[in-house]
């Protein structure tokens, strides 16, 4: 089996890797030719962690495996992330293990590639000003994604703490886009594209926030109680999402089709716009995407990493 460190992700993965590779995904699950299967994720009772498995299956790609780990909260602490996490890649005709991967670059890599996919078929005509609510580890990913496929001129943001808009600010000024600190009203009304990406449990940006032609990329919610959008502005827009299985059990619209507001047929695969079968934005005023994250765009990014790796002389071969 291959193995490709941690350390060698930032060399080895381009975010038009990582965007490729997730929007083929995307597309590959739509067509029906790439299936997620059912998550696992569990508190252990130690250390306040969540940890859990994303697996899947890509008859396209030819990409079975799973990712596994989760979050520990009090990692910071010990100078480490908080979200931990590993792919391993499984040979489709023999289940032998082909490779492992480091998976905590590469997860903050394809969460922020999804919204960029997201933006690039769903965001208004002409949309220069990125909204980014949240500034803890995966926002300066989504800023990067979001400026290098999108055409913004400007950047404003807002986060519940506010001590952390800084990343907001440097990451910002690494891409040379002027940064504004705003409250959420004025984030609603002036943002083309918004990016949610916090670990909230109740709505932050509320229907009246958001004015004009909006796009949202919804990416915090990825567990059952957590909440970013409010339901009255969730039930007014278009909505789509990675997987909509995902997206009413976990993801940002468990709470609209809790409330039965929404239905699982009123949220398209962002894939059935990918592969042109959804006008996608139409007349709509608001589109929201539910980022809920799916195992295949792990085995996707990884995939790539791991053809990149070896290209490069960067991947360690093991016997296992
Ligand atoms: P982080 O711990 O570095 O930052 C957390 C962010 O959420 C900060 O902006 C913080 O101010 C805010 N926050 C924390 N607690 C909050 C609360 N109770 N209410 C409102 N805001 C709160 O985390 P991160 O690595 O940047 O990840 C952010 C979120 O994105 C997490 O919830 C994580 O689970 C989620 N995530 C989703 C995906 C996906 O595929 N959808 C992938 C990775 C991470």
């Amino acid at each position: 089996m291959w193995v490709v460190p941690e350390s060698e992700i930032a060399g080895l993965m381009t975010p038009e890797a990582a965007f490729e590779a997730v929007e083929a995904v995307f597309a590959a699950m739509a067509r029906g030719d790439a299936r997620n299967f059912p998550v696992v994720r569990e508190a252990i009772g130690h250390e306040d962690a969540l940890y859990g498995f994303k697996g899947g299956f890509d008859g396209a790609g030819m990409t079975l495996g799973l990712k596994a780990g989760g979050y520990w909260p009090n990692n910071q602490k010990r100078g480490l992330i908080n979200h931990q996490s590993t792919v391993f890649l499984f040979d489709p005709d023999t289940g032998r293990v082909s490779a492992a991967v480091g998976g905590n670059l590469l997860t903050a890599l394809r969460t922020a590639a999804a919204s960029a996919v997201s933006s690039k078929y769903l965001a208004p005509q002409g949309a220069r000003v990125l909204g980014m609510i949240g500034a803890g580890h995966q926002s300066a990913f989504q800023m990067r994604a979001a400026v290098r496929f999108g055409q913004f001129e400007k950047v404003i943001g807002w986060n519940p703490n506010p001590e952390m808009l800084s990343r907001l600010a440097d990451t910002a000024a690494e891409l040379g886009l002027p940064f504004e600190a705003v409250d959420l009203p004025q984030l609603g009304t002036e943002a083309d594209v918004i990016i949610s990406i916090t670990s909230a449990f109740e709505p932050l940006l509320l229907d009246e926030h958001v004015t004009g032609p909006t796009h949202i990329a919804a990416m915090g919610t990825d567990t059952r109680g957590k909440q970013e959008l409010d339901p009255a502005l969730v039930a007014r827009a278009r909505l789509f999402t990675d997987e909509v299985a995902q997206s009413v059990s976990i993801g940002e619209f468990q709470h609209v089709a809790a409330q039965k507001t929404v239905s699982a047929n009123d949220i398209t695969a962002l894939g059935h716009v990918i592969l042109g079968n959804h006008p996608g934005r139409g007349d709509a005023e608001v589109t929201i995407f539910d980022g809920t994250g799916v195992g295949l765009q792990d085995l996707a990014v990884a995939s790539a990493v791991v053809k990149l790796a070896k290209q490069q002389g960067k991947a360690i071969q093991i016997e296992i």
